[in-house]
């Protein structure tokens, strides 16, 4: 109830919600009061809940931000989803995003732009803007969002919440709505790095719709996580701290480190060399993987479908105007060809078609090796970087973003900009490794959330967080 009423207050403004599942909620709640009195009560037994809307939730309408799925309404509940309701969370409703998961302010979405409650002038990062926005605001417990290439963390960030993106394949994707495979992950928002820990812990585990989910066992993270491993060694690559850096975000970073020496730790500086590369590396191979994940959509198993009178009358025009021009009728393309067109042209925004053209560009013969293929080397390249560091470190620590929250608009005409903002994160999703973004505190000059990021070797999420719980 407390929760539906901010809601209700704040959401006109924030546009975080794009659907709010009151009566259901409530219905859900009394469930989970009952399974109390049973003593059945679950692990999330009463936790409100929202799901990013590149989830599929059953009976709730998912439209990855595009207007593509507008009003798709999905039969089934993603994994993640099914492993919430089964421990008893109440599941409140549905969290803008940018289209197809691209981009990193929440700008991007068909269904209008979202606002950091930080400060209602600036982004709340994204692409999981809406569920970052959605924890800051205090309008539920926790969130899911999705991690690509940073979009759990630098909203995170850039909202003042705590983000995960575990290790590749420790979340089934089943449900999730594809954006690039090899790099997707589910992730859960939430106000401490304990509530991380405990959302993990009902999340992670192998699931048979999903052949990329592990089958390692999985910890209890909150109890794996209460005490700091002596002389836990922290590694801070140069990369990171560049550049490009804004200096109150890095002085308020270096604190983070401080803490942790205090507690223990031990800083040891370190090189991941092919750091400049991960960002053009990402946006080759994220790009090709789209391209092929979204030629799904069109128009005739679901999403928009282009109107049809129109279509036949244009082609009809067309064919007479050929005809007058003494040129062959039949050189117009097929009904079928202009409906699968028409209807891309029409639900797809303007950064997913970028982004299916460059990636069927990098695909196309003749190039596919000068940049897919390279692409490809050079992942394996960073991952190496990070496999080698963790030789001498338990886990790495740099910013989650360069800045803080920028303001609405002024990085939208400007994609390579916009790129930019997800440098620190990209590379964890380039190597399928774990990282979480906490706060960090506030920045001087605009009073704005600064987050920090954690990194560790592939399923090791409980060091993430016995770290994190030291920064709390
Ligand atoms: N901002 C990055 C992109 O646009 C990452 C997005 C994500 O993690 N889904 O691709």
């Amino acid at each position: 109830g407390h929760f539906l009423e901010t809601i209700e207050r704040d959401n006109p403004e924030l546009n975080a919600f794009t659907t709010i599942a009151g009566t259901q909620a409530m219905q859900q709640a009394r469930e989970t009061d009952q399974q109390f009195w049973d003593r059945k009560a679950g692990r999330l037994a009463g936790a409100v809940i929202g799901i990013k809307e590149a989830i599929v939730e059953r009976g709730r309408v998912c439209t990855a931000g595009s207007k593509m799925l507008a009003g798709f309404e999905s039969v089934y509940d993603a994994t993640a989803v099914q492993r919430l309701r089964d421990e008893g969370a109440i599941l409140i409703g549905r969290l803008n995003m940018d289209e197809f998961a691209m981009g990193s302010s929440t700008e991007n979405s068909a269904f209008g732009i979202t606002r950091n409650p930080a400060d209602k002038t600036k982004v709340p990062g994204g692409s999981s803007g809406g569920s970052a926005a959605a924890v800051a605001a205090g309008m539920c417990h926790a969130t899911l969002g999705s991690d690509t290439g940073g979009s759990v963390r630098q909203p995170a960030s850039l909202c003042g919440v705590v983000g995960l993106k575990p290790t590749y394949g420790r979340i089934s994707r089943h449900g999730l709505i594809a954006y690039a495979s090899s790099f997707d992950c589910i992730g859960p928002l939430t106000h401490s790095v304990e509530d991380a820990a405990l959302l993990l812990s009902v999340l992670a585990g192998h699931d048979h719709s999903d052949a990329t989910s592990s089958r390692k066992p999985v910890p209890d993270y909150l109890a794996e996580s209460e005490t700091l491993p002596q002389g836990l060694r922290v590694g801070l690559p140069v990369e990171y701290f560049g550049d490009g850096l804004d200096p109150e975000v890095k002085a308020l970073v270096m604190q983070q480190v401080e803490a942790l020496k205090a507690a223990g730790a031990v800083p040891v500086p370190l090189s991941l060399p092919h750091t400049p590369y991960a960002v053009a590396t990402y946006y080759i191979l994220a790009t090709a993987e789209a391209s092929s994940n979204l030629a799904r959509y069109d128009g005739i198993r679901y999403g928009h479908r282009t109107d049809r009178a129109q279509m036949m009358e244009a082609l009809a025009n067309e064919k007479k105007m050929l005809q007058k021009a003494g040129q062959d009728p039949a050189s117009v393309e097929s009904a079928l060809i202009r409906l699968y067109k028409q209807s891309r042209t029409e639900g797809f925004g303007p950064e997913v078609k970028r982004r299916i053209m460059l990636g069927t560009y990098v695909l196309s013969a003749g190039y596919y090796d000068a940049y897919y293929g390279k692409a490809q080397r050079i992942r394996r390249l960073i991952q190496q970087d990070f496999l080698s560091a963790f030789e001498h470190c338990d886990v790495i620590l740099s910013p989650t973003s360069p800045t803080t929250a920028f303001g609405i608009g002024e990085k939208t005409d400007d994609p390579l900009q916009m790129y930019l903002s997800d440098i620190y994160t990209i590379s964890a999703n380039l190597a399928g490794i774990p990282a979480l973004s906490l706060p960090a505190g506030t920045h001087p000059a605009d009073g704005l959330p600064v987050g920090v990021q954690l990194m560790a070797p592939h399923f090791r999420e409980d060091l993430l967080f016995a770290a994190g719980r030291q920064l709390e």
